[in-house]
């Protein structure tokens, strides 16, 4: 699912849609999107999907925070 909740600050009353249904103002998303727990399931379907290339891109940051580490 891609809908997040919205709000309308005005009527106080939570909606899918991007105006609100009420009083027709823009409604805002009330937490901010990397608090959402889709980005964990997203990163670990990737991980399940594609094993070698996680693998590859975790040899290569700790390779560059090994040099960071160095200086
Ligand atoms: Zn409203």
């Amino acid at each position: 699912m891609h809908w997040r909740i919205r709000k309308c600050v005005n009527c106080k009353i939570y909606t899918i849609k991007e105006v609100c249904p009420r009083c027709g103002s823009k409604t805002i998303v009330p937490h901010p999107p990397r608090f959402s727990p889709e980005d964990k399931y997203v990163m670990h379907r990737v991980r399940m999907k594609y094993p070698e290339l996680i693998a590859k891109l975790e040899e290569k940051f700790s390779k560059e925070s090994e040099k960071i580490q160095g200086h």
